[in-house]
């Protein structure tokens, strides 16, 4: 059955119109009423922050407590403070300098708000990827339109209460459903679109908003490599790649998704991930720490994966545990060398199973990361500075970390963004600003300026000035 009725069509479309009339009568949101906006979505992520855990829970079955704290609420505390410390600056015009002769004049960029803004948000950081592009629009000076995911209906539902609490319908709304829902949402005139999600609906959104050429943000997803160089130990490397990994039980855009190490490394390492897996979660079935799969399709899906991969004559590491019962959990898993043609190394994985493959030096890591799509995020390992800018070099990826695993999320100063398959454009700190403003170029020409002077019929004056 369909999950949209003629109701919901109308709701969205007289929730555009009132919040287009609403930027209409305030183009200029002022500084002050941002910072309101801004102290809004960190009063209610704080207020609320036992509820949001509440939710994630209920929505995964098993959702670690102290990750959807330090991923979901914690992340936007530090986002908003960052907001508000930089916004005044952010907002200020961009002077830049007048052509000699173009004297006297000044020149300048504005950032505008570009109007009613749309974001479409995913289940696996079900309030992080709905409230940090959110609160990037509203520092913009932006009206706010937000279909969250229907895989997470809990936090769905408790993210339109809450922010019911601190803005007007006019200003911020909700609009919950699936897939259909999110087609026709796709279909409004929005002045900017932001899409977190599928590389494959990523597609269907940006057709949609070219009908209206609505500009549009794509955060979609890809299999992020890793590269291990010889240099460096498979023990060290094991640390973060575990954590990255198996956050989230593996569900994070930029988990890493598959490594490829030297040939001899390739085993100490997979069992290094291993044990560390069994140090950090030593009974993963009834660790609370330890999330489960979202729903039984991505459960069906990733085990499918696995059996795919032994079936090609693969080798399969899994943490000892007890058992999951009904919990959707996969206990952390490392497939070592799975065949090139399996889903494994041709889908992005989404889950908390890695696979380890060799490779035959550097210049072969880099091709074969290069003869995929182009990844969200790229992790290189080596203790030589020259070999990881030489990956760098030789990759293009949407972020990168060298000697560690996806922290270059949590750095507000950067763009986070993909390249190619894993989406365009970007958010977070002044980035997201950026993305949900129109950077209006000015000329202040004084009331008497000398260009006045050409004009035909073309004199000396003229072939002096338009000489090259
Ligand atoms: P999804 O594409 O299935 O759904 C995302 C949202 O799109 C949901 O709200 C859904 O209702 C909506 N939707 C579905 N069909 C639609 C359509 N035809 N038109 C408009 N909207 C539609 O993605 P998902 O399964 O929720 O998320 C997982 C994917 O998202 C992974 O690929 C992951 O890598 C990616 N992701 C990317 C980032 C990032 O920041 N780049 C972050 C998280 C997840």
């Amino acid at each position: 059955m369909s999950d949209l009725d003629s109701k919901q069509i109308e709701r969205m479309s007289s929730v555009f119109k009132a919040q287009t009339a609403a930027f209409e009568d305030e183009r200029h949101r002022s500084y002050k009423d941002r910072l309101r906006d801004i102290d809004a979505i960190a009063a209610l992520t704080k207020r609320h922050a036992d509820a949001i855990k509440d939710a994630a829970a209920a929505d995964f079955g098993v959702r670690s407590r102290n990750e959807t704290q330090l991923t979901e609420v914690a992340y936007m505390a530090t986002a908003a403070k960052h907001t508000r410390r930089h916004l005044w600056s952010w907002m200020q015009k961009e002077k830049v300098s007048v052509p000699g002769n173009l004297s006297p004049g000044k020149a300048y960029v504005r950032r505008e708000p570009k109007g009613v803004a749309g974001i479409i948000s995913p289940w696996n950081y079900p309030f992080q990827l709905a409230f940090s592009p959110i609160l990037a629009a509203l520092a913009a000076g932006c009206r706010v339109m937000l279909k969250p995911s229907e895989l997470t209906p809990n936090m769905s539902d408790l993210m339109k209460a809450m922010l019911a609490e601190e803005f007007d319908e006019s200003h911020v709304a909700v609009i919950l459903g699936g897939p259909a829902v999110g087609e026709a949402f796709t279909k409004i005139p929005f002045d900017h679109l932001l899409y977190t999600g599928s590389t494959h609906v990523g597609r269907l959104v940006a057709k949609a908003a070219a009908e209206n050429l609505t500009p549009v943000t794509l955060e979609l997803g890809g299999k992020s490599p890793v590269i291990i160089d010889d240099s460096y130990d498979p023990e060290q490397a094991a640390i973060p790649l575990t954590f990255g990994k198996f956050m989230n039980a593996g569900q994070t855009c930029i988990a890493p998704d598959y490594v490829l190490a030297p040939g001899d490394k390739t085993r100490p390492l997979a069992e290094a991930i291993i044990a560390r897996a069994q140090h950090s979660y030593p009974d993963w079935a009834s660790d609370e720490d330890y999330t489960a799969i979202v729903s039984d399709r991505h459960y069906e899906r990733l085990n499918a994966m696995i059996e795919e991969a032994r079936a090609g004559g693969a080798e399969i590491l899994q943490a000892e545990g007890g058992d999951p019962g009904n919990a959707r959990k996969i206990a952390p898993t490392v497939v070592l060398n799975p065949p090139e043609d399996s889903k494994l190394m041709q889908e992005e994985i989404f889950g908390p199973v890695l696979p380890v493959l060799s490779h035959n030096g550097l210049d072969d890591a880099v091709s074969r990361v290069n003869a995929k799509d182009r990844p969200l995020a790229l992790y290189v390992y080596s203790k030589n500075r020259k070999t990881a800018r030489k990956v760098l070099e030789g990759t293009i990826s949407g972020g990168a970390v060298v000697n560690n695993t996806m922290l270059h999320y949590s750095v507000e100063d950067l763009p986070f963004g993909g390249v190619g398959a894993s989406g365009y454009g970007a958010y977070h700190g002044k980035a997201g600003f950026e993305t949900f403003t129109h950077a209006r170029s000015v000329f202040e020409a004084p009331v008497w300026h000398p260009s006045r002077l050409i004009a035909p019929p073309y004199g000396k004056l003229f072939q002096m000035i338009a000489k090259n």
